[in-house]
């Protein structure tokens, strides 16, 4: 049997950095950057107030209180603005450009607000409440490297040095196809032997929260022509396939069968429980990687975070590897076979402790909702006793 870590390094070392593209800003959170993002002009482009208030020379208001005249309205946007004059002020929003022969902004609160003449009760120092051209970013200055992800605040700086395009690697689009002959949309009736179908719904969801684009495919029985069909449309828009079901050792199993023959997908066994069985290859012209993931709900979800998680990562341009695990001290004993990596449902706690949740087998899709990790038990241990140190993977 192949090692779980095999398995993975056998898929890292198969899947490509998706390549950049043009993204409009609207298309680009969750990308990856993939040039350098600078800005054309300092910002703020010029000195302007922090606040609202009145536009002073500081040393007209070193002794307070003191009335001064005030000259003129800056509100924000202001274009044509005149100085202020020694004994004057101006008042000014938070902003605008700060008028020649200014040099402090006294905020509202600290006057009486007049429009005509204002009183200012405290004294400022030289550069009060201003914020100065380049303070945030020098013209020229790197804002973003390549390999940055992009989230809001990325996409907020971005737009902030004027870009409305950028370079970046999009999110990868992954399409989902269950197959199984029993299996029933949910909304539909049950018949004698069927189940309604879940695993599309949650690898779709793990997909979109792993930062690709989920797309979910009508699910297909168990003809494996139907499949090979269903697939080779899906490969037209697809940076990734996952199917679910149709892997094991029994028949009718039409994703091994359809894909066997091809000879660029392997299915093998890995030494892990839940999900022994796995297929992963790559499909069509372009080599689009096909995960083939076994059927049973918490397999394919385990199969999901251990393998095509970091895969989604390395197309991202994301650092990529084994799922992130923390210590926790296990409140009952668990069971694992010999020779497989066992990734058991648990439920982590503040306190890092982690309890075993009731329901450990592989179609136990409400234990598996329970839960909020995953406790990994190396491939030679077979037993743990209660309070053992665990590994484990927060969910
Ligand atoms: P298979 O890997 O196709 O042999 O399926 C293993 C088990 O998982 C069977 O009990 C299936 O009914 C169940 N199963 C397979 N696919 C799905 C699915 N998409 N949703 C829910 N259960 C499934
Ligand atoms: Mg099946």
């Amino acid at each position: 049997m192949k090692s779980v870590d095999e398995h993975l390094a056998e898929i890292l070392a198969t899947v490509r950095p998706l390549a950049p593209l043009e993204l409009e800003l609207d298309q680009a959170l969750g990308a990856t950057l993939a040039e350098e993002v600078s800005s054309p002009v300092p910002l703020p482009p010029f000195d302007n107030s922090a606040m609202d208030g009145y536009a002073v020379r500081a040393e007209d208001v070193a002794d307070v209180p003191v009335t001064l005249p005030v000259t003129d309205d800056v509100p924000a946007g202001s274009v044509e603005l005149r100085a202020v004059g020694p004994g004057h002020t101006m008042r000014i929003m938070t902003g605008a450009p700060l008028p020649a022969g200014a040099d402090a902004v006294v905020p509202v609160e600290w006057t009486d607000g007049g429009t005509v003449s204002v009183r200012i009760s405290r004294t400022v120092s030289a550069g009060n409440a201003i914020r100065r051209a380049g303070e945030d970013v020098g013209a020229g200055e790197v804002v973003l490297k390549p390999g940055t992800l992009i989230g809001p605040a990325q996409l907020g700086i971005i737009a902030g040095v004027g870009r409305r395009r950028v370079l970046a690697r999009p999110r990868p689009r992954v399409v989902v196809v269950s197959t199984g002959a029993e299996l029933v949309e949910p909304g539909g009736q049950l018949a004698p032997g069927q189940i309604w179908e879940s695993n599309s719904f949650t690898l779709t969801a793990a997909v979109r929260e792993a930062g690709g684009e989920g797309f979910r495919g009508e699910s297909v029985g168990d003809d494996p022509g139907v499949l090979l069909d269903r697939l080779d449309t899906h490969l037209m828009r697809a940076d990734a396939i996952i199917t679910s079901g149709g892997v094991s050792m029994g028949a009718y199993e039409p994703v091994k069968e359809a894909l066997s023959p091809l000879g660029t997908v392997r299915f093998e066994k890995v030494a892990m429980q839940p999900g022994m069985p796995q297929g992963f290859g790559v499909l069509g012209e372009d080599e689009v990687p096909i995960f083939a993931l076994p059927g049973n709900p918490v397999s394919s979800f385990v199969s999901f975070m251990l393998f095509v998680r970091p895969a989604l990562d390395k197309m991202r341009g994301l650092p990529a590897g084994p799922p992130e695990t923390v210590t926790a001290r296990v409140t009952g004993p668990l069971r694992s076979p010999a020779g497989r990596r066992s990734f058991l449902r648990g439920v982590l706690a503040a306190d890092r402790t982690v309890s075993p949740v009731h329901g450990q087998g592989s179609h136990q899709l409400a234990a598996l909702a329970s839960a909020n990790a995953l406790i990994v038990v190396p491939e030679d241990e077979t037993e743990v006793p209660e309070g053992a140190s665990v590994e484990v993977i927060a969910l």
